[in-house]
């Protein structure tokens, strides 16, 4: 008999569906294992910023789960993106539309980042964080700054004086600093109050700098934050793999048609989505930790969230091996091509 992991439904929060075609490709995936999945705002050409936008997002991936051949019990649960112009009366109507979170992209750092916040520090923006602090939302961060003469390498940690002074300015405000990357910004996170947490992606559990540019351009490892050095990636593993509650699942799955991988100015982001699980199974067993995994992507987020535990439906993977497709529709998964010790049943 193989071995079996059974886990209660993931949930994932922080996942990039995408809009059209391409969300009907990628959104099964999540679904199939996953009982929720924050879903980012930053789509194009329609960007997520208002209720009304967050009324026709969820009404999409809604449709797209309703065109599944299988039935998932999966719920979106939706974002809107804060940029300069977002105000108090935004905010009052995209948590009446049901968005549970609002999502900071600074300027300039990441795919479709080209309208994000100039300033955290202005008294408009802290009107429209009280008030996301006043009606129990989550504010989601992007902690990385781009700054004159500073390496991409450097741009989460010095994004992180930004962070306590949020903390700080809005104690009873939920903060997410998203994808980790660093020991410096694990440390922070740890330091901070409970009102701050941490998302960590599968993929940084995996590479350093040396799996995108040390072996040949590897373009479908290219992301943002950069996968770092390997004490920063020990950091991570360790924090995952801590049972510290302030540390839990989110993928960050954020697909690109290949073609727009490959070639002279690749989108960032890696598209983990088919293999979230089974990825995330091979690490905690690296590390002799794979009962602590179910805390990682089934619980501790939700109890930051305020949600409840998935019920029900559970999912179950068994130690199989098999080899990750060259290419799923339009794009190349993570670990493309590679063997993978857990399949999903
Ligand atoms: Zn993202």
């Amino acid at each position: 008999m193989n071995e079996k992991i059974i886990l209660r439904r993931l949930d994932d929060m922080h996942c990039h569906f995408r809009t059209d075609l391409l969300l009907k490709e990628v959104l099964p995936f999540t679904a199939q294992y996953a009982g929720r999945g924050i879903a980012m705002p930053n789509t194009r050409p329609r960007a997520i910023l208002t209720g009304d936008d967050v009324v026709w997002y969820r009404g999409e991936i809604k449709r797209a789960l309703d065109e599944m051949p299988d039935r998932y019990s999966f719920e979106p649960l939706m974002t809107v993106e804060i940029r300069d112009n977002t105000t108090p009366q935004m905010i009052a109507k995209a948590h009446h539309a049901g968005a549970v979170a609002g999502k900071v992209y600074p300027l300039g750092v990441t795919t479709n980042s080209d309208e994000g916040l100039r300033d955290f520090d202005n008294e408009r923006i802290s009107e429209t964080f009280r008030a996301m602090q006043d009606a129990g939302m989550l504010l989601l961060i992007h902690g990385e700054l781009d700054r004159e003469r500073t390496l991409v390498m450097k741009r989460e940690e010095i994004f992180l004086p930004t962070l306590l002074a949020l903390a700080d300015k809005f104690p009873n405000l939920k903060i997410v600093l998203e994808h980790v990357s660093t020991r410096a910004a694990v440390e922070s996170v740890r330091q901070l109050g409970n009102n701050v947490a941490a998302t960590i992606t599968a993929h940084h559990l995996c590479l350093t700098l040396n799996d995108v540019v040390g072996y040949g351009i590897q373009p479908h490892h290219g992301c943002m934050p950069m996968p770092k050095d390997f004490d920063d990636r020990d950091a991570l593993i360790a924090a995952a793999t801590s049972e510290n509650p302030k540390f839990f699942l989110g993928s960050d799955t954020a697909p690109h048609p290949r073609e727009k991988k490959e070639c002279a100015k690749g989108a960032c982001g890696v598209y983990t989505a088919p293999v979230l699980p089974q990825v995330l199974a091979e690490v905690f067993e690296s590390v002799k930790r794979l009962n602590r995994l179910e805390n990682f992507t089934s619980r501790f987020g939700a109890e930051f969230y305020g949600l409840p535990l998935n019920e029900g439906a559970i999912i179950t993977l068994v130690k199989t091996e098999w080899v990750v497709p060259e290419q799923i529709g339009s794009v190349v998964p993570f670990r493309a091509g590679t063997k993978l010790q857990w399949q999903l049943s």
